[in-house]
C-alpha cells in the first residue's frame, strides 16, 4: 500500500473518530471537506441484504430462533420493524446510500396454507412498497414469494417489479421439500429472465434435520448448516440445466457466496469424473460466473474478498450488510479499508448493484 493511501486512510480515520491530525487541532473548512470525501470513498454505497419485518410475520420469524441464540430473535423485531429514522440514521452515519430492503425469513415459506401464503406475499409486498415510495431515493425492495405456488410467485414477481419498482425478489431456501431447480418452477424461471431481475437466494434450513449436525447445535445455522444448504441450492440449478434452459436467469447469493469461490476449480475438475443425470452445456464454472452474483453479506474478510473478486470476477461482486444481524459500522469500515483497488471498491460497494438492478438515480 502507498504511503499516501495510507495517509489518507489515516486522515480519515481521524474524520471519522472526530479527532484532527494537524497540530492544534484545528482543520480548515477546505481540508476538512477534503477528509470527508476521502471517507465517502467508495463514492456511493449500495446494500442487498437488508431485512425488514412486519407483525403480521413475526411468527413465522421464530422459526429461524432454533438457529440463534435464545432471545436474539425477540431483540432484532424493533430494528427490523423501523422503516424511519433510526434506520436512516444508521445509512446516513455509515454512507449508506441505498438499501434493498427484504422480509426476513422464512416468511410465507413456512405457511402450510398456499392460499394463505400467496395473498400474504401480496400484502407484504405492497406494504414495502408504501415504504419505498416514501423514499424511493433510499429504499428498494426484493420481492417476498410464495413459492409454495410457483406460477403465483411467477406473477406476483412480475407485479413488484413492473408496478411496484422492486429491483427482483428474495427466496429463503427450499418450500415444502422443493428445491428450484424442480421443473415445476420452469414456469418461474422463464419470467425471472423475462423481467431481467435477479433472484437472491438467501438461507433457510433444510426439509430435515441431517445427522451430521446431531449434538451440534452450533453448526445449525449461520455458523455453518446454512451456507451448505444454500451453497447446494445454488449448484442444483447449476448441475440440473436450469442455467441451460433459462440463460438469462440470475441469481444473488449472500456471505460471500456461501463458500463457492473457494470451490470452483474443483467443481470443474471432479465433475468431469461424477455421476451425472443431466449433461450441462459448460463446466460449472462458467454457469457460477454468468448466472450467480454473490454479496459480502456478514463476511467483512479481505481474503475471502481478494478470492470472490479473483474466482468469481470483479463484476459479480457486491457489498451488503445483513442489517440488523451484521454490524452497519463494522461492513462499511471494512469495505472502505479493504486491500483492493479503488476501481474494484466501487465495483463491489455500488456500481455493479447499479448495473444489475439498474438503480440510475445514485
Ligand atoms: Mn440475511
Amino acid at each position: 500500500m502507498s504511503d499516501r493511501r495510507n495517509f489518507l486512510r489515516g486522515a480519515a480515520a481521524s474524520v471519522v473518530a472526530g479527532t484532527s491530525l494537524l497540530a492544534g487541532g484545528t482543520l480548515s473548512a477546505s481540508a476538512a471537506s477534503q477528509l470527508a470525501q476521502v471517507k465517502l470513498k467508495p463514492k456511493r454505497i449500495i446494500a442487498l441484504e437488508e431485512h425488514f419485518m412486519l407483525p403480521e410475520f413475526e411468527g413465522y420469524l421464530h422459526e429461524t430462533q432454533q438457529n440463534l441464540k435464545s432471545g436474539l430473535v425477540d431483540k432484532v423485531v424493533t430494528p427490523l420493524s423501523d422503516f424511519g429514522q433510526r434506520r436512516l440514521d444508521i445509512m446516513d452515519e455509515h454512507g449508506i446510500d441505498f438499501a434493498v430492503l427484504s422480509l426476513s425469513g422464512p416468511g410465507v415459506q413456512i405457511e402450510p396454507d398456499t392460499n394463505k401464503a400467496v395473498r400474504l406475499a401480496r400484502y407484504a409486498n405492497d406494504r414495502l412498497a408504501a415504504e419505498m415510495q416514501k423514499r424511493p431515493t433510499r429504499y428498494g425492495g426484493f420481492a417476498h414469494l410464495a413459492m409454495q405456488d410457483p406460477q403465483a410467485a411467477a406473477d406476483e414477481l412480475e407485479r413488484c417489479v413492473r408496478q411496484l419498482q422492486m429491483q427482483g425478489g428474495m427466496i429463503n431456501g427450499e418450500t415444502n421439500g422443493l428445491y428450484l431447480d424442480d421443473r415445476r418452477y420452469d414456469v418461474f424461471w422463464q419470467r425471472v429472465e423475462e423481467l431481467a431481475v435477479p433472484v437472491y437466494i438467501h438461507p433457510g434450513n433444510p426439509p430435515d434435520y441431517p445427522h451430521m449436525y446431531a449434538n451440534h447445535p452450533e453448526m445449525w445455522g449461520p455458523v455453518w448448516s446454512w451456507a451448505a444448504e444454500t451453497c447446494s441450492h445454488a449448484l442444483r440449478l447449476v448441475f440440473s440445466g436450469t442455467f441451460d434452459r433459462f440463460p438469462g436467469a440470475k441469481i444473488i447469493l449472500g456471505h460471500m457466496g456461501e463458500t463457492l469461490p473457494i470451490q470452483i476449480w474443483r467443481l470443474d475438475s471432479r465433475y468431469k469424473i461424477a455421476n451425472t443425470k443431466y449433461e450441462i452445456q459448460h463446466l460449472p464454472s462458467w454457469y457460477l460466473r454468468r448466472n450467480i452474483m454473490l454479496t459480502t453479506s456478514g463476511v467483512c474478510d479481505d481474503a475471502a474478498l481478494r478470492c470472490a473478486l479473483d474466482s468469481m470476477g470483479e463484476h459479480n461482486v457486491m457489498f451488503s450488510v445483513d442489517y440488523p444481524f451484521e454490524d452497519t459500522k463494522t461492513a462499511t469500515d471494512w469495505i472502505r479499508n479493504a486491500n483492493i483497488s479503488d476501481s474494484e471498491r466501487n465495483k463491489v460497494a455500488w456500481e455493479n448493484a447499479a448495473a444489475l438492478m439498474k438503480i440510475q438515480h445514485l
